[in-house]
């Protein structure tokens, strides 16, 4: 048996029956980190000192017979953005270096009332901004199905460190794609829940009325399991939902016979999607079907608007929330070159400049232009109308359907360096994630297969180098995780 590559269940089973101690697949977890993560680079930091010692006191409880949750003991990853009290947290930005968080992030509180084992902070794009974890300040991560290609992003750690088997899950966020997307590109699952189903406090904000943190599993289960944990109201964050938690993993198993589920032809239809990509989602509606679910298309004529639309809102809001960036709070982290400093202004010019990168500089430039008096109407407005319409169309969709299927990306995982110095065309990768957040909508990431490529990797970490994941999103209704949690699962289990 190899520790690390168990799921939660399986390693909470192995935990309980004592087949191993929670130290030993800790320590086979960091093993494992040791000897990839040099050329992976899922992890910015590693808590080695912190994971050890926690996995001693579950090993404690085990040992004196005392029953343990079923998170409890399990080592996890977690995307730098969630502030973790003690942990350096550093959005992977360098004007962030330093910053060690007095208090932790709702989400990491509750995991840490599981028995959270916290193996580290994982590598992203810096503030969250991107769609490859290129833009980290830290160096990019590594796809590890071929080392030369991006892992995706934002999460791109998250999903690198889970596919190479160095966490048993991870904890990413999701604010245009990004925890679904690098889900796709490294062959595992991720679940963005809906807006207000999990708390924000304490996660570093990019796009407030977007983003939401959520799991990066290897099954469909283990994300049913990890939402148990994190989902719930909030009383520091006034957009939780009050709505009850069910428990994720209870009908999993129901059968999903007579399911109604739309394919949006504004997705499978459009042209810059990989032939490929849309026969391996056709071959696994095929299995759907065999299930007795009903698949119907549909038109959800708006998709169109939704890139335009995501990044007008997406940078308004982030140029209002990194305005917080100042040299002062948060430590001073940033050398500023004093001679150049003369006035307080100077001090912020000083320390913006060094301390952000490119991404995030467009980022607040363009939010800035579109929220300035005479454009505001013009763009920012009129984006936040188009959301609305966008919102009611995908409600109206699921007046008649339970759920919809349709890919995580219109490609498959590109070289490190190709999209890089082209933002637009970077932008144009998220066409397929967006919508859900424009609508506030819960989705899934399932992986279906892999596809060959002609030229072979010439390093990899997992697989044989010869092919590349795929993967499609099961997209629900408002706080219904638990269908598409059952849908995929049926999936899952059939293939
Ligand atoms: N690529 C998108 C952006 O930069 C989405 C990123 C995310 O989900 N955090 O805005």
């Amino acid at each position: 048996m190899i520790l690390n590559e168990l799921t939660i269940r399986q390693a909470h089973e192995g935990l309980t029956k004592k087949d191993f101690s929670s130290v030993e697949l800790t320590q086979a977890c960091l093993d494992q980190l040791k000897k990839v993560d040099e050329k992976i680079h899922s992890f910015v930091l590693i808590t080695e000192k912190e994971a050890l010692e926690q996995a001693k006191k579950v090993d404690k409880k085990i040992i004196q017979n005392e029953q343990i949750k079923i998170l409890e003991g399990i080592p996890a990853g977690i995307k730098d953005l969630l502030c973790t009290e003690g942990i350096q947290t550093t959005a992977c930005s360098k004007i962030l270096e330093n910053f060690i968080p007095p208090y932790d992030c709702t989400v990491i509180k509750k995991l840490k009332e599981n028995g959270l084992v916290i193996l580290g902070k994982q590598n992203c794009d810096e503030f969250a901004m991107g769609s490859s974890t290129e833009n980290s300040a830290f160096g990019p991560t590594r796809n590890p199905y071929d080392l030369e290609r991006v892992p995706g992003g934002t999460s791109g750690g998250a999903s690198a460190s889970v596919a190479a088997n160095e966490s048993i899950y991870s904890i990413g966020t999701d604010t245009g794609g990004s925890i679904r997307q690098p889900a796709a590109f490294c062959g595992v699952v991720g679940l963005k829940p809906t807006y207000g189903r999990v708390s924000r406090f304490g996660i570093i904000s990019y796009v407030s009325s977007f983003e939401q943190a959520g799991p990066i599993t290897k099954t469909v289960e283990d994300a049913a399991i990890v939402l148990n944990a994190i989902a719930g109201n909030d009383k520091l964050d006034s957009t939780t939902s009050q709505k009850n938690v069910p428990d994720y993993t209870l009908n999993l198993n129901k059968n999903i016979k007579g399911i109604k589920i739309g394919l949006p032809k504004e997705f499978f239809e459009q042209k810059e999607l990989d032939q490929k990509i849309k026969e391996s989602i056709y071959e696994a509606i095929k299995i759907f079907e065999k299930l007795g679910a009903k698949i119907e298309e549909i038109s959800l004529p708006m998709t169109k608007y939704a890139i335009a639309a995501y990044y007008i809102i997406a940078k308004a809001e982030a140029s209002a929330n990194l305005a917080r960036y100042d040299g002062i709070r948060y430590k001073k982290n940033v050398k500023c070159q004093m001679s150049n400093v003369k006035c307080l202004l100077d001090m912020y010019l000083e320390t913006r400049t060094n301390g952000f990168g490119d991404e995030v500089k467009r980022s607040i430039m363009m939010g800035t232009y579109t929220l300035s008096a005479g454009y505001y109407d013009a763009y920012y407005l009129k984006a936040t109308k188009i959301r609305t319409l966008i919102k009611q169309e995908y409600i109206k969709a699921f007046e008649k359907y339970n759920a919809l299927i349709c890919p995580v990306s219109p490609i498959l995982p590109f070289k490190i360096g190709e999209k890089v110095e082209d933002p637009l065309t970077m932008y144009l990768v998220d066409a397929f994630t967006v919508p859900v957040n424009l609508a506030g909508l819960p989705s899934l990431t399932v992986p279906c297969g892999k596809i060959k490529m002609r030229e072979k990797a010439k390093e990899y970490i997992i697989n044989d180098g010869k092919s590349l994941p795929v993967a499609f999103q099961i997209i629900g209704k408002h706080f219904d995780e638990e269908t598409i949690l059952r849908i995929g699962h049926h999936y899952e289990c059939e293939i």
